[in-house]
């Protein structure tokens, strides 16, 4: 039987943290059986928000984090399909044509996009920031995939690309699945700092290669209830970080419903419940860092993954393009030039 497709990556801008792992890495590991998977290194789509050298400068090391994350949490590139957006050429031309399928307003009701326009302090939109979106539904209607595991924040993206689908199989013909969007078990993890989402952006994750030390103290400086300001104080669970990372991290659930209990009835101190919480966060990345350290001493592997993911995807986007070539009536010549035959008769020197 013929396996169905995921695509689903990240951008990069650094390291991945506990929110990517629960928003979308746990769903990849876990269905890189089941699924033909495709993960991409959105390197373009860094461009929408920093296009400056000096941030493309930095995408080098960036991307080499991303493969040892991927590979740490148990991606197998022998099974998964790990490539860089900008490496495939057809990616550009999907995109080109699925713009022409989208108006200016449907892109202006995505949510994200004001927002990350504001927290990249940028004071206008940019044209390519508009259309990330519509990049996004380029990636992942090229290797033609059904499933894309993603955080929430990310369900209004894969909304637009399930629309420009069905548009470009209604005007031309059946040629892309209608990609499902795939919730991660917490769609959104909230930050150490309890206020926004955890993000590579704001100073408030704690990433998969951070060190036991460096998890302990950002457990340590972690809000909690900001009402109890002192241990007798009956304290709120709900909606509380510390136990919101509990539930999600802390496989021992007798330890994390005794804690809850003496929270709420102000029986235990904030020291005990984060104690507990870096011991269960360290107990869950050991594996992952020490993976993580092994790959990371072998110099050619993020290069070799890369390369043999590039030439995988290309194969694929290539087969995409032409069965959208053909469905649109676009373009009967060929195109690639033939390979240069000389005409009898002709010298060349
Ligand atoms: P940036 O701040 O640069 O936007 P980010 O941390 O938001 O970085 P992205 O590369 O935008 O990371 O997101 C990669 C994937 O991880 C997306 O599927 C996104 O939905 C998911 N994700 C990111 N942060 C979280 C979070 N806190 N909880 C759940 N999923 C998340
Ligand atoms: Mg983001």
């Amino acid at each position: 039987m013929i396996k169905k497709r995921i695509l689903t990556g990240d951008r990069p801008t650094g390291r991945l943290h506990l929110g990517h792992y629960v928003g979308s890495l746990a769903n990849r590991v876990r269905l890189q059986e089941e699924y033909e998977c495709f993960f991409i290194i959105a390197d373009l789509h860094t461009l929408t928000t920093r296009p400056e050298k000096r941030h493309i400068a930095q995408m080098q090391e960036h991307v080499r984090d991303l493969v040892l994350d991927y590979l740490a949490v148990g991606i197998d590139p022998e099974r998964s399909v790990i490539f860089l957006q900008s490496a495939i050429p057809e990616t550009y031309q999907l995109n080109l044509i699925l713009e022409m399928l989208v108006s200016v307003p449907r892109l202006e009701r995505v949510p994200t996009l004001k927002e990350m326009a504001r927290d990249a302090n940028l004071r206008t939109m940019p044209f390519g920031l508009l259309g990330y979106p519509v990049l996004q539904a380029a990636d992942i209607l090229l290797p033609r995939a059904h499933l894309v595991p993603v955080g929430k924040d990310n369900q209004a993206h894969v909304e637009v690309a399930r629309e420009l689908a069905r548009r470009f199989n209604r005007l031309y013909g059946e040629v892309f699945p209608i990609p499902e969007c795939l919730l991660g078990d917490v769609p959104i993890l909230v930050g150490t700092d309890g206020a926004a989402k955890m993000s590579k952006s704001r100073d408030n994750a704690i990433y998969l290669s951070d060190d036991a030390e460096t998890v302990r103290r950002q457990v340590f400086q972690m809000v909690t209830d900001p009402q109890r300001v002192r241990a007798d104080i009956p304290g709120r669970v709900e909606g509380n970080p510390v136990f919101i990372y509990h539930d999600t991290f802390n496989p021992d659930r007798e330890e994390v419903e005794d804690l809850k209990e003496r929270y709420r009835r102000g029986r235990v101190g904030d020291v005990e419940v984060k104690e507990k919480l870096a011991r269960a966060l360290n107990t869950f990345l050991d594996p992952i860092r020490q993976r993580r350290a092994d790959y990371a001493a072998r110099p050619r592997l993020v290069a070799e993954v890369l390369a043999a993911g590039n030439e995988r995807m290309r194969i694929e986007a290539r087969e995409t393009m032409v069965q959208v070539r053909e469905a649109m009536g676009l373009m009967s010549l060929p195109l690639q030039s033939e390979p240069t035959t000389v005409p009898a008769g002709l010298v060349y020197c």
